[in-house]
């Protein structure tokens, strides 16, 4: 899955950019503004805070303006709800985030966020209210605090522990040499997979974002720090509009609606016991997921 969660951390990377509202940063998102990215049209305004109702109506989007990656798309997600995004590698999930946060425009059909059209939505805008908790967690060279501290740039230091306890990374973190003090390299040496997203989810905790998407670890993590992350992301998605791009049955089984796509089309849509009842690919999903479960816990 590793090639197929790498575009969704680019995006997210160039967003943690934005968010962090460092100088350097934005030069980055400007070189990418010449590139492919959706650019804000002239009237594209600042939002202020916003309540998170998502409406995607009849959304196809084309890369190459050739064959549709994703087709007639239409859903609606209210404030606070979680959505999770399930289907095959290469079936459009990551695309659909893409759009969502606005890396892209739709070819055709409309994407709304509390009523508002979306490419009417500057994307600083937008992304200031959105955060990302990833299966690679972006992290820098600095201290445990300071790569927590990124969500908010101005947070004191009573609010970066205050979230860390709310993630679950409170008790690693206090354990470790240093604690907080401790110094992290870029690529996060010395800390596990899972204390990583545990650091992630503080991070985006204190950033306290209307909307966030999640990518769901498909690594095995050991069972006491995947407890540990399934209820630090209870606490981080408690009142957020979340997108799940999820593997775990688990997480599946809890969202208050599944979107089941297939190769750029969305063939089903509802609760677990909905879908489970209507048959189809989401059924095969899951009696897979369950076979593999049985072995590792991932779908
Ligand atoms: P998923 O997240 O469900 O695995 P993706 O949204 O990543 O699916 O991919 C959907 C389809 O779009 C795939 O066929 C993929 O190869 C294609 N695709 C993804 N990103 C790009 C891109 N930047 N340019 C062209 N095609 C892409």
């Amino acid at each position: 899955t590793r090639q197929f969660t790498r575009p969704l951390n680019d995006l997210a990377n160039q967003w943690n950019s934005v968010l962090s509202a460092i100088a350097g940063a934005e030069r980055v998102f400007e070189v990418l503004d010449e590139d492919t990215e959706a650019k804000d049209e002239n009237a594209a305004a600042s939002v202020g805070q916003i309540r998170g109702e998502v409406k995607f109506r009849n959304v196809s989007f084309s890369y190459n303006g050739d064959a549709d990656t994703l087709r007639d798309i239409s859903f609606e997600a209210k404030p606070g709800e979680m959505i999770a995004l399930v289907g095959p590698t290469g079936a459009g999930k990551t695309t659909l985030i893409g759009l969502l946060s606005r890396f892209y425009n739709p070819s055709k059909g409309t994407i709304t966020i509390d009523g508002k059209d979306l490419a009417t939505i500057r994307r600083e805008s937008l992304r200031s209210q959105m955060a990302f908790v990833l299966q690679d967690t972006f992290l820098f060279k600095g201290s445990i605090r300071d790569n927590i501290r990124y969500g908010r740039l101005e947070a004191t230091d009573e609010e970066v522990e205050k979230a860390a306890r709310l993630a679950n990374a409170h008790s690693f973190i206090i354990r470790m040499p240093g604690g907080y003090d401790r110094m992290l390299s870029a690529d996060g040496g010395g800390i596990s997979q899972g204390q990583k997203q545990l650091l992630a989810i503080a991070r985006a905790i204190l950033a306290d974002p209307a909307m966030l998407v999640l990518d769901e670890a498909t690594s095995s993590i050991d069972t006491v720090t995947e407890l540990k992350i399934q209820e630090g992301l209870q606490s981080l998605m408690k009142g957020r509009t979340s997108f799940v791009i999820a593997h775990r049955l688990n997480t599946i089984r809890q969202a208050d609606r599944i979107l089941v796509l297939r190769d750029g089309e969305l063939v089903q849509q509802g609760t677990h016991e909905e879908l489970l009842d209507k048959g189809g690919l989401y059924n095969e999903l899951v009696l897979g997921a369950a076979r593999a479960e049985a072995k590792r816990p991932t779908l």
